[in-house]
């Protein structure tokens, strides 16, 4: 038997449901749906049940609270100041490449909304997406040295990634960053972006 309580809580009302069986303890969960359930035994009275719940509010309250945004989306810059953080950008991870030969590439910038860069490697040149200049430096850097990286490894082979990893052991972490940032920068109202949040740094 299940019925839907309401409790008055020091973290709010908490609306549970509750269930009597054939068990010995209370036993409290909040699904990964965000309903709360109580299973008591069949003798405890449905006040000891709501003391049981507002006992545990404030556990209840910090599984139901929705995961706080760990990052914030800065104003987009002036495209002087972009231009000056994602040159800045390149020349951090530069010395990664340039023991291999990589000449110092000219750095395009272009608003993109389904790349966060592309490397132009007959021409010498990368493009990066304006949009970096509102994400971390250490996300501007893994772009940039993806597409450096593209100057040794033109596809996205296995040689690509362990040339990444030699070079920047956490890549994947910052990846997966770049990934929140571009589905912020998607919620964000300017620039204007289509379906899908820029991809990590594909050329
Ligand atoms: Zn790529």
């Amino acid at each position: 038997m299940e019925t839907i309580r309401r409790v008055d809580t020091p973290h709010g009302p908490i609306t549970y449901r509750l269930a009597r069986k054939k068990i010995r303890r209370l036993n409290l969960r909040v699904g990964l749906d965000g309903q709360v359930r109580l299973s008591v035994p069949w003798r405890v009275p449905a006040e000891e049940a709501d003391g049981f719940v507002r006992e545990k509010s404030g556990w209840i309250a910090a599984h139901l609270a929705p995961p706080q945004p760990r990052q914030t989306l800065p104003p987009p810059v002036e495209e002087e100041e972009c231009r000056r953080c994602l040159e800045e950008a390149v020349d951090r991870v530069y010395p990664l490449v340039a023991g291999a030969g990589v000449a110092r590439p000219a750095v395009k910038l272009r608003a993109m909304t389904s790349l966060w860069g592309s490397c132009h490697r007959g021409k010498g040149y990368i493009t990066l997406n304006t949009a970096l200049a509102r994400c971390p430096r250490e996300l501007r850097d893994y772009v940039a040295l993806h597409e450096l990286v593209h100057f040794l490894h033109p596809n996205h082979g296995p040689g690509f990634y362990a040339a990444m990893d030699a070079r920047m052991p956490d890549w994947k972490g910052r990846r997966r960053a770049l990934q929140a940032y571009g589905r912020l920068l998607l919620a964000d109202s300017q620039p204007p972006q289509p379906g899908q949040p820029p991809e990590g740094g594909e050329a």
